[in-house]
């Protein structure tokens, strides 16, 4: 048994607790309560005091493409004139010029950043693919998504098969116990309703993960609904035949995969910033769960995503960075951090405790990884988190009085964020 004091605790499951400790047995979690309790409760048990500092689960960053991490250059700063579209063709022709073995570099990279970062679960998109070697060894959980791209019907049945087979291939190979394996059609602009169609009966029966982007860009809406704009002109302009394959569908991205039959399986699905008060009553009919990544739309000029309207709708809702193509770290704390940044720009005052189980509870339930993650509860894992003033605000910790200042602390940036210890 070992104790881990700090001066909050924050289980996201119940109210914060001053002056805090966790028991932890191996890798659970036993107890959680006020230190004077607990000392008594284990005498004898050696105590790891974390100071002036609070305890909280491990982040859940829902949205990564660990094996992009090798294009950071991409996501590093803001492009005024950087449209979405002339951002997938560029991100498609840099990774051509790079090798395998770089991006596994990058990959490997990537899951030391999220371990860094304090975060213990991640939903990773996977194409080449390249990253489940090194998640499986980095020791984090999650699920990876194969990722499935194709608008040309007629391959449909041969896509889905090669998806199956690979899916099947890691399950045999490696498993299901930290890292699952699921699938994902890239997004509704980039593959054919007959390829959405055979996938479902798949999914729904064999209870496979499943993701899709959706409603991410102007440019994804604009092509849906009436077949024009920039999809057309520049991403598919190379084949000609490309449009015809993918007639308008006439709708909103949301409504499309709706008609589709496609919401009924509750994929996770990522971005949902062009949507209306429609697109959500059809989101919260299935409970499907939504991962908001505000830095990656940010950064390829997609917009806001209304996230009061998704509170107000009843959605569920993660947290992700996306890829370091279109964001600056994997950090879902300062994901966050610029998530209420961005909605306080649009007057959208985000709760304090509603963005901390964003990061946490509310991400390990889009994943499916709650029974182990999320919160700070008995029989979880021991992933803790611990968040401390940084130098320049330190001394301030004595004024800070409550849980509830630590944590808009957290959100002003003022509070580095680790894990409590290494995993052995
Ligand atoms: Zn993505």
């Amino acid at each position: 048994m070992q104790l881990y004091k700090a001066q909050y605790i924050y289980p996201v499951s119940a109210p914060p607790i001053t002056h805090g400790m966790v028991a932890v047995d191996g890798e659970r979690i036993v107890e959680v309560g006020p230190a004077a309790d607990m000392a008594r409760r284990y005498a004898g048990a050696p105590v790891t005091d974390l100071g002036a500092s609070m305890l909280m689960p491990q982040a859940v960053n829902a949205h990564t493409h660990l094996e992009l991490t090798a294009l950071a250059e991409m996501g590093r700063a803001y492009v005024a004139d950087r449209s979405f579209t002339r951002w997938i063709v560029e991100l498609v022709k840099t990774r051509r010029g790079i090798t395998n073995d770089v991006l596994l570099e990058g990959a490997r990279a990537g899951c030391a950043m999220l371990s860094a970062s304090a975060t213990a679960v991640v939903g990773d998109i996977s194409n080449r693919p390249i990253s489940v070697e090194p998640l499986l060894e980095s020791g984090l959980y999650g699920v990876i998504y194969h990722e499935l791209i194709g608008p040309d019907p007629a391959n449909a049945a041969q896509l889905l098969q090669s998806g199956q087979e690979q899916v099947r291939r890691w399950r045999a190979e490696y498993g299901e116990q930290r890292i699952r394996f699921g699938i994902t059609l890239h997004t509704p602009y980039t593959v054919s309703a007959e390829l959405f169609r055979i996938t479902l009966p798949w999914v729904l029966e064999e209870n496979i993960p499943f993701c899709i982007h959706v409603a991410e860009s102007p440019a994804e809406a604009e092509f849906l609904l009436q077949g024009s704009g920039e999809i057309a002109t520049i991403l598919y302009a190379p084949d000609a035949r490309a449009i015809e394959r993918m007639p308008p569908a006439g709708r909103s991205p949301v409504r499309y995969l709706y008609d589709l039959g496609v919401l009924k399986a509750r994929p996770l699905l990522v971005h949902g910033v062009q949507v209306n008060r429609d697109d959500l009553d059809l989101l919260a009919e299935y409970s499907v769960p939504m991962v908001h990544c505000p830095r990656s739309n940010f950064l390829l000029n997609c917009g806001r995503m209304p996230i009061e309207a998704y509170q107000e709708a009843g959605v569920p809702m993660a947290i992700g960075t996306d890829s370091l193509g279109s964001s600056p770290s994997l950090s879902v704390w300062e994901e966050a951090i610029s998530a209420a940044a961005t909605h306080r720009a649009a007057a959208v005052d985000l709760d304090p405790h509603e963005l901390l189980r964003l990061c946490t509870l509310d991400g390990a339930r889009a994943l499916g990884f709650d029974d182990t993650h999320g919160s700070l509860e008995p029989g979880k894992l021991a992933h803790l988190a611990v968040g401390r003033l940084q130098t320049a605000h330190e001394g301030e910790a004595e004024k800070e009085t409550t849980a509830e200042d630590m944590l808009q602390a957290l959100w002003r940036g003022e509070v580095s964020m680790g894990p409590a210890f290494s995993a052995s």
